[in-house]
């Protein structure tokens, strides 16, 4: 079999993988632990960990790892721009302006963005392709510089989700431009989740956490029979320090931040949200946003993509979107000094959970 690229994400953030999973284990304690197992290893330009406790009879390490590896190179196949063989890469060279067939893996993802946009009034986009690619976020070359303003306005031309129609039955979509492309990036992490929790659900899992990088799900309990601890990190590439371990059980998670995937030139910093409206990187305070729903099918995709709708969105506009959809979501702000946090009303009660 053809080897994919294991890249939806871009190199810079392969070490954000572990912010989210690292407090998932064992603290310190007199009882001595159940079983659990636990498999990591890389996908996506970053990795993905594995936990479950109290596993089923017959699962074993390798089992699960090879289960879980299994489905996510599927989702890479499917929805991955890293990869030139994928279902999203080949549909993103084919120029037709008529209706072209999806698969049933790959429409769901694609409808999810289109509603993300409609709520957020187009700060998601999953057009928005051609601008990450310009700005050096996406496969190609990173030149870590500013695009020439005539390139940013060619690039917008090609983006607007009212470009995009979908239909189902069968599953197909329609392109306005044929030059259109698709970029599902800030959903893979969370489809990935969604896919390894479905699995272990089958296989009778009934306490896991499953995460790819900072998005995940988990369910029941951690080896100690407590909640799982999700470390969420201090949003500073220099350091690797925790501000808050969020105690969860069935639930999804994801972080969205801007502190790992930058560049910086001409002294400010341009980071991988887009903003579609005005073709360039967000400028913003916000360092980081993290989304909280109860798990359930796609719930990680949605707080994927929810984390990444609510950066682009920002601090006002993106706390009232969440509040107004009674969203669990943290936000932590940069300011001189230090950082400021805050919370919705649906995260407060988790916290306290
Ligand atoms: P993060 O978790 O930091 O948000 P993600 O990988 O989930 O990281 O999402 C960021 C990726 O989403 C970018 O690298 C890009 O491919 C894509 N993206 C950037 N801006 C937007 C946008 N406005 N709408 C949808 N996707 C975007
Ligand atoms: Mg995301």
């Amino acid at each position: 079999m053809k080897k994919p690229a294991m890249r939806l994400l871009p190199r810079r953030v392969r070490a954000a993988w572990l912010a989210l999973v690292a407090c998932a284990g064992l603290i310190a304690c007199g009882a001595a632990p159940d079983p659990q197992l636990e498999v990591t290893g890389p996908t996506m330009g970053t990795y993905y960990a594995v936990k479950v406790a109290r596993p089923p009879a017959g699962l074993t390490a390798d089992t699960l790892r090879a289960g879980v590896e299994r489905l996510l190179s599927g989702v890479i196949a499917t929805l991955s721009t890293y990869d030139p063989a994928s279902e999203l890469s080949r549909l993103n060279r084919n120029p037709s302006t008529d209706w072209v067939p999806v698969s049933a893996a790959l429409y769901p993802v694609l409808a999810q963005g289109q509603r993300l946009s409609a709520v957020s009034e187009g700060a998601f986009d999953i057009t928005v392709g051609p601008l990450v690619n310009l700005w050096g976020f996406g496969p190609g070359a990173h030149s870590d510089a500013v695009p020439a303003p005539e390139l940013i306005q060619a690039a917008r031309e090609r983006v607007g989700y009212g470009k995009l129609e979908l239909r189902t039955e069968p599953a197909a979509i329609r392109r306005q431009r044929g030059d259109l492309y698709i970029d599902l990036s800030a959903m893979g992490e969370g489809e990935g989740a969604d896919q390894m929790a479905a699995w272990l659900e089958s296989i009778g899992a009934t306490d896991y956490m499953a995460a790819v990088a900072g998005t995940l799900r988990v369910r029941g309990k951690n080896a100690l029979g407590r909640p799982w601890g999700i470390a969420i990190e201090v949003p500073d590439p220099e350091q690797r320090s925790v501000q808050r371990i969020l105690p969860v059980t069935d639930r999804a998670v994801s972080t969205s931040g801007d502190y790992r995937n930058f560049f910086k030139a001409g002294g400010k910093r341009y980071s991988h949200h887009i903003d579609p409206h005005t073709g360039t990187p967000v400028e913003q305070s916000l360092a980081s946003v993290t989304v909280v729903l109860p798990a359930g099918t796609d719930s990680a995709r949605r707080a994927d993509g929810l984390a990444t709708t609510l950066m682009v969105m920002g601090e006002a506009r993106g706390l009232a979107l969440a509040e107004a959809q009674g969203l669990g979501a943290y936000f932590i702000l940069r300011e001189e000094g230090g950082f400021r946090e805050l919370t919705t009303t649906a995260f407060k009660r988790i916290a306290v959970e």
